[in-house]
């Protein structure tokens, strides 16, 4: 029996938005492991064992996996959008690195649509010169140095994707993260509220820094700050391919 891990994103929401490489590994699957909403959305089959858990316990659930597949299952890792965008991924090569008996496993990772560019697509281009994605959370990294990559990215006139943007945990910190914007930024420099993409909660609003206020952001929500160059075009949102 050869096992394996693969580690796939499911994309922002739509089932038509997971790529047919991501349904082949989750059809050939024994095994599905990772946060219980994203498990939830793949239905379930005879043959196939979900392990569902929590969103903290990324390593635990990483070496979980790897285990498995060494004993010659299928594993597949689910992750939301991108498996390699604040997401499983990396949690899998951490395990690794700390389980040098499994480095011949057969490991792979599947792409899939991120959030911030499903966003992007429905607003228009938003991010059509050059951009930074910056996950807001501190679960992982102090909030100081989130600070200081906002300002840094707007310094270098970046426009931004904003991952994680604010939970019931930390209500206060976009607030502050928009204050950070506004030191360094025009009022008039746009920003798209982007919520559950190509779900059927999909909400999606274009503001503008000085009209900016933290509510308009939740857990669902991926916040785009445009460049200076920015602008509207009609329903869209658009940043030009040139900047002189
Ligand atoms: N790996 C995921 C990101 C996980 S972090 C990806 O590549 O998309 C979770 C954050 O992703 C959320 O807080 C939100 O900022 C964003 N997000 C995920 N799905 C989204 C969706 N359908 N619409 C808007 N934002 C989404």
């Amino acid at each position: 029996m050869t096992g394996w891990l693969t580690v796939v994103g499911l994309g922002p929401g739509a089932a038509s938005l997971i790529t047919p490489e991501v349904s082949m590994a989750l059809a050939e699957a024994t095994d599905l492991v990772g946060y219980g909403p994203y498990v939830a959305r793949i239905p379930s089959r005879v043959g196939l064992t979900r392990h569902a858990s929590d969103n903290r316990v990324e390593l635990q659930r990483a070496r979980q996996a790897l285990d498995m597949a060494a004993a010659g299952r299928r594993v597949v890792v689910v992750s939301s959008g991108d498996p390699g965008v604040f997401a499983m991924a990396s949690a899998i090569f951490e395990a690794l690195e700390g389980a040098p008996q499994h480095h011949a496993l057969n490991v792979r990772v599947l792409p899939g649509i991120t959030a911030m560019l499903a966003a992007a697509a429905r607003a228009g281009a938003p991010l059509g010169h050059d951009f930074c994605a910056i996950n807001l959370s501190d679960n992982l990294k102090p909030w100081s140095l989130v600070e200081r990559r906002l300002r840094l990215a707007a310094e270098a006139d970046f426009a931004m994707a904003l991952y994680n943007p604010r939970s019931a945990s930390r209500p206060d910190q976009f607030g502050r993260a928009l204050d950070v914007l506004r030191e360094a930024c025009d009022p008039s420099r746009l920003i798209v509220f982007a919520r559950a993409i190509s779900t059927a909660d999909e909400r999606i609003e274009t503001t503008t820094l000085l009209e900016a206020r933290p509510e308009m952001a939740d857990m669902r929500t991926v916040v785009l700050v445009g460049s200076s160059l920015t602008r509207r075009v009609g329903r869209h949102v658009y940043t030009p391919r040139r900047a002189v």
